[in-house]
């Protein structure tokens, strides 16, 4: 297939170099140009110009920060691909623009899926990320071999927004758990309980979940982990907080009640005010005691 695909940062530059070795034309735009030669380093051929890239393309991938900028290339883009040219928006935005993204994408009489993705910058390197996906039936068969190259796994959730929606909710679950699960191994501490022990018996028990058993916050127990390397990410405290915050503007927009989203929220804003980014969420453990005094 020819692919346009704009956005070669962090996630955008290896999932657009894994498309390239995999056979595809792709066609590469980054404003930064820094960034952009760094895509073209690992075989991403570069276009001049995003309009440039999205001409004959069969299909437009966009991985970018916010959704004012997915809507400010949609713009810029849909009066310039063929009818039928599937727009796919793999970043991760508030659900709102993303419904207006496909509405932009109908109007233009282009196909579009919102499909944000899980597994991090490891996940893009290695195409093993999980797709998360909004949009019809025509759309997701399209771009389904796309979806087998870059990740491991693609989930048909719904129709346009329902990625995204699905995304923010996962995320706001595993905030809420790793704080539970920060709480659970702080509190063993001071109980004098072996932490070892305390792994032990939640991965086998009703306690169980993701946070404990596959990403255990406390160094040196369960399987290898960011805790065993001082907290490095893995998936930075920074993002967690942006997804936290667009699952908090749904929350709002649907008048639905969200009290540990909220308060998950709130100790990740302090957490990521008190460290910057570069440092993985399940650091939190370290900080919870300061955290809900400040
Ligand atoms: P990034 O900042 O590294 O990359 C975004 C790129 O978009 C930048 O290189 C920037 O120059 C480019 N850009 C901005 N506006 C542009 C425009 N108008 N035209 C062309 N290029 C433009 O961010 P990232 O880490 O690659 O994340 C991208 C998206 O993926 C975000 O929505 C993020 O929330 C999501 N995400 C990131 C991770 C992660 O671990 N990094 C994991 C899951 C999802």
């Amino acid at each position: 297939m020819k692919i346009a695909f704009i956005g070669l940062g962090n996630m955008g530059g290896p999932m657009a170099a894994n498309l390239s070795t995999a056979g595809h034309e792709v066609l590469g735009f980054d404003l930064n140009q820094e960034i952009a030669q760094k895509a073209a380093a690992k075989g991403v051929q570069l276009a001049h110009s995003a309009e440039g890239a999205v001409e004959g393309a069969d299909v437009v991938i966009s991985m970018l920060p916010n959704g004012n900028i997915v809507l400010s290339v949609y713009k810029q883009l849909l009066g310039l691909a063929n009818k039928g040219t599937v727009f796919l928006d793999c970043s991760t935005i508030d659900v709102k623009s993303a419904e207006e993204a496909h509405a932009m994408a109908k109007e233009a009489g282009m196909l579009s899926l919102d499909a944000p993705v899980s597994g991090g910058v490891g996940g893009a390197e290695a195409g093993t990320l999980t797709f998360m996906v909004g949009g019809s039936d025509d759309a997701y068969g399209k771009a389904k071999p796309l979806f087998d190259i870059m990740g491991q796994k693609a989930v048909h959730c719904g129709a346009g927004g329902a990625g995204q929606a699905a995304k923010i909710c996962n995320n706001m679950l595993l905030a809420i758990s790793m704080i539970g699960t920060a709480e659970a191994f702080n509190l063993a501490d001071k109980l004098n309980l072996d932490k070892s022990a305390l792994f032990d018996v939640i991965s086998t028990s009703s306690g169980s979940c993701w946070s404990v058993n596959t990403y255990c916050p406390v160094p040196g127990v369960g399987p290898e982990s960011p805790a065993d390397r001082d907290y490095k990410p893995g998936f930075d405290a920074s993002l967690m907080l942006k997804d936290l915050k667009l699952s908090q503007d749904a929350a709002s927009q649907t008048d639905s009640a969200t009290p540990l989203g909220a308060h998950a929220t709130s100790l990740y804003e302090k957490y990521v005010e008190k460290h910057g980014v570069g440092h993985d969420f399940s650091g939190i453990i370290n900080d919870l005691d300061a955290l809900n005094k400040a």
